[in-house]
């Protein structure tokens, strides 16, 4: 679950790492009416949206005055951001951050990330701030630095330090930069974050240590035991299919393909995903309906994955063990009358209840196309798209 820029640093904030001084508007009177509270000569203006690379994309203005503020909240506020991580359809912004602007003498990269490796936190930072951390890994390793954290110990001063002087940052520098990897890690920790970064970290005006930018990612399940951060989840920033999905307790991720997927259990679903892909087909979605599947559970997996304009073509395949393959042909037939659907539907049906489920489906006199196995079905659904 991503967080927001902005909620990021009213985090930062209680745990002690230095941000600007700033607050989120959403229009532009508002933006001016913040500039001129938080007062200084000269702003940055900021949209919010779960991307970055938002200043490439014209997602971040520096201000001179507080009438160049109005202008840029207003011209930000409403404009469709496109960014390297946005896709070309872009985001829509509807806030954007205000701040003191600073004056930049030098940028840093620090982030914190769960190592699938050493199945630890560790400490990704870097003298090379400010750009791409993925370009510079892969141009430049050396430049960047990597330290696994013990859980045992946690982040103890000396590491810091010598995270730090790897990075160039002696002297008060180092003392402020030991302070602000300590908050860090609390954060990370108390929280169940997956990554925390900071790009740029910023030497600025009178060589202060501060977070420029700042984002955060939390793990979907984690963050359930944390209301204070389920609160900050922003559905218009996910998603719509994938909100209503979750809504259904189907657990819906969508893809770029046009065969859409119906399946019971996430293996399943992923085997379903290959097996298209092997005949030559693109899965538009992930999805896995669970068990215990209502008849009314599974007409909303049609609605949801139909609510995707390129879906040409539905493959249900089902291995029933908790659910009952006759449920399931109800919730299909159903489906498709009430929802008039028109692209071809395959069917796969195992296990629990299937001859059950058959009869079902036959006695409907609707043109289910029938598959015997997942290969069969998958060869099917693409064969249905030509
Ligand atoms: P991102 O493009 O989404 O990563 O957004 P950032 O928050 O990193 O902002 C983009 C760039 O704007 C940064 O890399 C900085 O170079 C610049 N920037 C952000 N805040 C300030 C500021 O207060 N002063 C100055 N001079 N530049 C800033
Ligand atoms: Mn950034």
């Amino acid at each position: 679950m991503n967080i927001h820029e902005f909620q990021t640093k009213m985090l930062f904030r209680e745990y002690g790492i230095p941000v600007p001084e700033g607050r989120v508007a959403d229009t532009d009177a508002a933006a001016r009416n913040i500039a001129e509270e938080i007062g200084g000569d000269k702003w940055v203006v900021k949209a919010q949206i779960h991307a970055g690379g938002r200043g490439k994309g014209g997602g971040v203005k520096i201000a001179e005055s507080l009438d160049e503020v109005q202008q840029h909240a207003d011209h930000i506020i409403g404009m469709n951001l496109v960014t390297p991580q946005t896709g070309e359809q872009g985001r829509l912004v509807r806030r954007v951050l205000v701040e003191q602007a600073q004056d930049i003498k030098k940028e840093f990269y620090f982030g914190l990330i769960i190592d699938r490796v050493s199945q630890r936190i560790a400490v990704i930072a870097s003298a090379s701030g400010g750009m791409d951390i993925e370009e510079v890994a892969k141009t430049d390793p050396d430049k960047v630095i990597h330290e696994t954290i013990d859980p045992a110990i946690g982040l103890p001063d000396f590491q810091c330090r010598k995270i730090a002087s790897k990075i160039g940052l002696t002297g008060p520098l180092m003392g402020q930069a030991v302070k602000m990897m300590k908050g860090l890690y609390r954060l990370f920790r108390d929280k169940k974050a997956m990554m925390v970064e900071i790009n740029p970290l910023a030497i600025v005006g009178d060589d202060q240590l501060v977070a420029l930018d700042a984002k955060m990612n939390f793990d979907g399940n984690a963050v359930e035991q944390y209301p204070e951060i389920m609160e900050l989840r922003d559905f218009e920033e996910e998603d719509p299919k994938e909100v209503e999905a979750s809504g259904h307790g189907l657990n819906y991720i969508a893809l770029d393909g046009n065969v859409g997927c119906i399946v019971n259990g996430a293996g399943l679903a992923m085997a379903t995903m290959d097996s298209i892909a092997l005949h030559k087909g693109m899965p538009a979605n992930f999805l896995d309906v669970g068990g215990g599947a209502s008849p009314e559970k599974i007409a909303n997996a049609f609605r949801i994955v139909l609510t995707d304009p390129n879906v040409k073509v539905i493959l249900l395949n089902i291995f029933a063990g908790i659910n009952r393959c006759d449920w399931i042909a109800t919730g299909v037939v159903q489906a498709m009358k009430d929802q008039k659907i028109e692209q071809p539907v395959v069917v796969r049906l195992a296990g629990t209840n299937y001859e059950a489920g058959q009869k079902i489906l036959k006695e409907s006199g609707l043109p289910f196309i029938t598959a015997d196995d997942l290969d069969d079905a998958a060869r099917k659904a693409v064969e249905a798209l030509s």
